[in-house]
C-alpha cells in the first residue's frame, strides 16, 4: 500500500523533476535489496557527562555504502520512510543496538540511544519490537533511550492517543525518551507539559558558536528549561573545547559532537572505550 501512495503522489511530476524522481526510484529499489542483504551498518557516536568526560550514551547512527559508496542518512532515510522500508530497518537497528551496547552497559553502564522515525511509532506493534529487542539482548529498559523528533511527537498525522499510550508502555519498563533536534521543530511548547518525555536534545542550531550574548541567551533559556522540567538536555554537534566550556558554564550537563569523538564503527569504539575506561574528555580528537 506504502509503495502504491508513492507511486501517485509522485504521478503528476516536473519534467525538470524527472531526474529527481529516477533517482528516487533508483534508491528505493536499492534500498528493498538492502534490507533483504543485510546491507546496513550501525556506527556509534558517545554522548559525554560535560563536567567528568564519562560517556554515559552512544547514539545509533544508521549507515549504508551500497557499491562501497556512503549515502547520508538525510538521504535515504526519507525515502525508506516513504515505502514504509524504515519499519523492518528501524526494527534492525533497533536489535542491533541493543546487542552492541550490551557488554558497555555492563563495563560502563553506558546506554544506547536510536533514532525513530514516525512511521515506526505508527505501526501497531512497536511497543514490542522495542521490548523484544531488549529481552534478546538480555538488557533492562534502563540501557535504551528511542530518540523522537520534536516534529514526528506533535504532528497531527500521528494520533496523540497512540503515541502517548505507546511511549507510557515502554517507559513503564526503563526505556527513556528524548526529544531529538529540540528547538527546531515547533513553535508551542506546550506538548511538553502532558507527552511523557526525560531527555531534550537540543538542536545543533543553538549550540554557541562563537559566544555572542545574544546566541548564548536562547541556549541558556532552552537548557534551564531542561533543568526546571528535571529533563536532562544533550547538546548536540559540539565542536570545539570553547563550546564544550560555555555549555558547562551554561549548566548544560551532557553533550556530544566531533570535539568528543566522530560517530565510529563498533569495534573502534570498544577499543576507544577500553583504553580510555570509558571516559572521553575531548583532549586529544578522535577522527
Ligand atoms: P540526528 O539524530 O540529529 O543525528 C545527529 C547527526 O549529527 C548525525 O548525522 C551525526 O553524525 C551528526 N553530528 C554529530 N556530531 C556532529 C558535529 O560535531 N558536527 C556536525 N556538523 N555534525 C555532527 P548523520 O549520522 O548523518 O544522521 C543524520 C540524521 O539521520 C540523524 O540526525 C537522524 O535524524 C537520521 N538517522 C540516522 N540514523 C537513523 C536511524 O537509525 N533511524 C532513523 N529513523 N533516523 C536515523
Ligand atoms: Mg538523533
Ligand atoms: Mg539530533
Ligand atoms: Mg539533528
Amino acid at each position: 500500500a506504502a509503495k502504491a501512495d508513492g507511486k501517485n503522489r509522485l504521478a503528476a511530476y516536473e519534467p525538470r523533476l524527472a531526474i529527481e524522481r529516477h533517482e528516487h526510484m533508483r534508491l528505493s529499489a536499492e534500498l528493498r535489496r538492502a534490507v533483504a542483504e543485510d546491507e546496513f551498518v550501525v556506527n556509534y557516536q558517545p554522548v559525554v557527562d560535560l563536567s567528568t568526560g564519562r560517556v554515559t550514551a552512544v547514539e545509533a547512527l544508521l549507515r549504508w555504502s551500497p557499491g562501497g559508496r556512503p549515502v547520508p542518512p538525510l538521504e535515504f532515510i526519507p525515502i525508506a520512510e516513504q515505502y514504509g522500508l524504515i519499519v523492518p530497518i528501524g526494527a534492525w537497528v533497533l536489535r542491533q543496538a541493543c546487542k552492541d551496547v550490551r557488554t558497555w552497559y555492563e563495563r560502563f553502564g553506558i546506554s544506547v540511544t536510536v533514532n525513530v522515525s514516525g512511521r515506526q511509532l505508527r505501526e501497531p506493534d512497536f511497543a514490542s519490537v522495542v521490548l523484544g529487542a531488549l529481552r534478546e539482548a538480555g538488557l533492562p529498559g534502563e540501557a535504551l533511550i528511542l530518540e523522537i523528533t520534536e516534529t514526528v511527537l506533535v504532528s497531527s498525522t500521528a494520533d496523540a492517543d497512540h503515541v502517548t499510550a505507546l511511549l507510557s508502555t515502554v517507559r513503564a519498563e526503563g526505556v527513556r525518551i528524548a526529544v531529538d533536534d529540540f528547538g527546531t521543530g515547533y513553535s508551542s511548547l506546550a506538548y511538553l507539559r502532558h507527552l511523557p518525555v526525560d531527555i531534550l536534545k537540543i538542536d545543533r542550531a543553538f549550540t554557541p558558536e562563537g559566544g555572542m550574548a545574544e546566541e548564548m541567551a536562547f541556549t541558556r533559556a532552552i537548557v534551564e528549561l531542561g533543568n526546571s522540567l528535571r529533563l536532562s538536555s544533550i547538546a548536540e554537534a559540539v565542536e570545539t573545547p570553547e563550546q564544550a566550556e560555555r555549555l558547562r558554564q551554561l549548566d548544560c550537563h551532557l553533550a556530544q559532537g566531533y570535539h568528543f569523538s566522530r560517530p565510529l564503527p563498533v569495534g573502534d569504539l570498544d577499543a576507544v572505550l577500553t583504553s580510555r575506561n570509558g571516559v572521553l574528555d575531548g583532549a586529544s580528537l578522535l577522527s
